[in-house]
């Protein structure tokens, strides 16, 4: 049978496209350390919340920095956070969510992604936040694939440590040669292009 374009265009306006379709999608914020990253995650917390929307919000596990069942911002702003050790334990606790917010989206394992993109295809809001590149410069656990799945993303930049310019880099000052080093302004400076290659040449 042959379908004619007008014929098609009339099946698509015959499907009726429930509302959570249009809330469907994965918004990523990422950039170096002291970028505001959390912030920008807690703010679009809060404003979902204010607009009614039932808000469930994620963290690993192994970030303890500030308090244990919560996500704090480095200006010690904070909400509620479920701590999970792996990223398929989103999926037991989501559904009953509009929107699902995650931190520190970078320390999860690599299922993070196709755990983003189930909640989104079910018409969950998802809202992510990470450090985009680690101290050495190399993109940083499943960031790149989010970044490919995202419907928005948005790069944040702090202000470099020596020259005041646009920081991308979060260059290690401590001695700590793992990669999931935590830690304030004690461990990390935010470096822009040209004093981060300055200092690691
Ligand atoms: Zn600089």
């Amino acid at each position: 049978m042959e379908i004619s374009q007008k014929t098609d265009v009339n099946i698509l306006r015959r499907t009726t496209f429930s509302p959570r379709v249009k809330n469907a999608q994965i918004q990523l914020i990422c950039g170096p350390m002291f970028s505001g990253k959390t912030t920008h995650l807690l703010n679009a917390v809060n404003e979902y919340r204010a607009a009614g929307q039932k808000v469930f919000v994620f963290k690993p596990k192994l970030d303890d920095r500030y308090a244990e069942e919560a996500v704090v911002s480095h200006d010690k702003k904070e909400v509620e956070a479920y701590p999970v050790s792996k990223s398929m334990e989103i999926l037991d606790y989501y559904m009953n969510a509009d929107v699902i917010a995650v931190d520190e989206v970078q320390f999860f394992d690599e299922k993070i992604t196709e755990v983003c993109e189930k909640m989104a295809n079910d018409g969950k809001t998802v809202v992510i936040a990470g450090l985009d590149m680690d101290y050495l410069g190399q993109p940083f656990g499943a960031i790149p694939q989010l970044m490919v799945v995202a419907d928005e993303v948005k790069k944040l930049n702090s202000v470099c440590a020596f020259c005041s310019g646009r920081a991308r880099f979060s260059h290690r000052v401590s001695e700590d040669n793992g990669v999931v080093v935590l830690g304030e302004k004690d461990k990390y400076v935010p470096l822009c292009r040209s004093c981060y290659n300055e200092l690691n040449t």
